[in-house]
C-alpha cells in the first residue's frame, strides 16, 4: 500500500494522508489519501514510493514460474468460471480470441509435462 511518495522534480517527499491530498511543492505529484494513490501532472516516472526513512522502495515485479500443479488450478478454474455463467452466455459464440487463450494455456502446461 502506497504510504509515502519522492517527487524526483523537487524531492519533497509526502506522506499520505487519510482522505487529503498532499501536493509536493512543485505540484508534480499528489497523493490521493481518499483512495490512496499518486497522481503525476506529466509522468509516473516523476515519483518513487519511499520508507519511512526515506528510502526508495524497489517493487519486485518478478513471480516465480507456476508449476504444473498451479496451471492445473488455473484450467480448473477456467472450466469453473465457465459452468458458472448464465445460459445466454453460455450459448455466447466463443471468439478466436478466446480460443487462442484457451490453447495457450494447454499448451503451457503441456509443456510443463517433465
Ligand atoms: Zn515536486
Amino acid at each position: 500500500m502506497l504510504n509515502r511518495a519522492k517527487c524526483k522534480r523537487c524531492s519533497d517527499i509526502l506522506e499520505i494522508k487519510e482522505g487529503e491530498l498532499v501536493y509536493c511543492s512543485c505540484g508534480e505529484i499528489v497523493l490521493n489519501g481518499i483512495d490512496k494513490r499518486v497522481v503525476c501532472n506529466t509522468s509516473v516516472t516523476n515519483y518513487v514510493e519511499v520508507d519511512e526513512l526515506g528510502n526508495e522502495i524497489v517493487l519486485d515485479i518478478s513471480s516465480p514460474k507456476p508449476d504444473r500443479k498451479a496451471l492445473l488450478e488455473m484450467l480448473d478454474e477456467m472450466v469453473k468460471k465457465i459452468e458458472e455463467m448464465p445460459s445466454h452466455v453460455m450459448q455466447a459464440p466463443v471468439n478466436h480470441y478466446d480460443f487462442a487463450s484457451a490453447l495457450l494455456l494447454i499448451s503451457t502446461i503441456l509443456k510443463n509435462f517433465d
